[in-house]
């Protein structure tokens, strides 16, 4: 085998956790776009959102896009970064509809799209919060005016994005907040916006406590329907599957060495000055696996007795003195991961992807 670090993928679980995450949203009327981008949209986690029930996907990487395109995903496809300028041929060509927030890059979308024939859709992004991308509120009219005149392109909706620069948690009163801009668009230009597009994982919270203000008919879920787990809120979403995925990487070394380096200490390999504590001698495993394999602050340890003590490129090593099990050289240590680790193991070519298919 080369490499030796395996990344398994349980397509049932994906599958469960999509049609959950459909079936919950369903019920109040909202619509799920199922977000690709946490695993490089490789296809065959695709298919199996698909399967439970995603009819339509979205990825912030024109790449995953004609990918998915190439593959035959003839679902809608929705471009979740700011097209670049320098881009918007290939994007209205690939992508059904992109978030924006500059209308310079509407107005290029837009003779890009005419140039071909095409009407490429629009949800104008509002910032209500968090500080990433999005137009402040008081020119959601100005802006909604600016591109309704143009032609190739459709504005369909208004949309929000939370708890990713400021981490701000998606609320009764921010949401409010994007359905009344809506609503004041429609009264005050009579046009009507097919979507209210109301935020990723972190706003499933409100489905589940069914606060989430009338309007809001989409969500785009990455993270709640790959791992089960809504970062933002520091949770875990009952009833889906966190273990999805899972990390194998082989033992190539087991000694018991002293818990604090001999020597004069200068920086380590990434240029840090490393800290140690004095805990005696200390049983530890180093593994086939390093930071070009993963984002190692991404991933955990399952048994829980284990401790991450660090990692160069291609070493990570782990405390096991404490160990559930006697581990040998050879053995695997299997690890869980988080969104980082789960974004930075799928986009590794070092990594095995080893899929899990249990229906068919
Ligand atoms: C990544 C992303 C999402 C999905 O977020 P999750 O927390 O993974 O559900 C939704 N919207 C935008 C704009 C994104 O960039």
């Amino acid at each position: 085998m080369q490499g030796g670090a395996v990344l398994e993928i349980d397509l049932d679980k994906i599958t469960f956790n999509s049609d959950q995450v459909v079936k919950r949203c369903q019920k109040k009327g909202i619509d799920v776009v199922g977000v690709t981008k946490g695993f490089t949209a490789i296809h065959q986690i695709v298919t199996a959102m698909v399967e439970g029930g995603i009819q339509e996907l979205a990825d912030a990487r024109m790449e995953n896009i004609v990918e998915l395109r190439k593959r035959n995903f003839n679902q809608p496809i929705t471009l979740l970064r700011i097209p670049r300028l320098s881009n918007v041929d290939y994007v209205v060509r690939y992508a059904d509809t992109s978030i924006n927030s500059e209308i310079t890059v509407i107005k290029a979308l837009a003779d890009a799209a005419s140039k071909i024939g095409k009407v490429h859709q629009v949800i104008l992004m509002v910032d209500v919060g968090d500080l990433r991308e999005g137009i402040l509120q008081e020119h959601v009219l100005g802006t909604v005016e600016q591109i309704i005149c143009l032609q190739g392109v459709k504005l369909v909706g208004l949309g929000t994005n939370m708890g990713c620069f400021g981490g701000v948690l998606p609320s009764v009163d921010n949401l409010g907040l994007l359905v009344e801009l809506a609503d004041t668009v429609e009264r005050q230009l009579g046009y009507k916006m097919d979507i209210i597009s109301g935020g990723g994982t972190s706003t499933l919270l409100l489905v589940e406590n069914n606060i989430v203000p009338d309007g809001i008919n989409q969500l785009r879920i990455g993270e709640g329907i790959l791992l089960g787990t809504d970062t933002t809120n520091n949770r875990k979403i009952p009833g889906l599957h966190q273990d999805a995925f899972r990390l194998r990487a082989e033992v190539i070394e087991v000694k018991s060495k002293p818990s604090v380096p001999v020597g004069e200490i200068g920086r380590d390999a990434f240029g840090n000055i490393p800290q140690f504590e004095d805990a005696g001698i200390r049983k530890r495993a180093i593994l086939a696996l390093g930071k070009q394999d993963v984002y190692i602050e991404g991933i955990f340890p399952l048994d829980e007795t284990l401790m991450i003590l660090g990692a160069s490129s291609d070493h990570t090593i782990v405390d096991i003195t404490n160990a559930n099990q006697d581990i040998k050289v050879g053995d695997e240590i299997s690890f869980g991961l988080i969104y980082p680790g789960l974004l930075s193991a799928s986009d590794s070519r070092y990594v095995k992807k080893l899929f899990k298919r249990r229906k068919q």
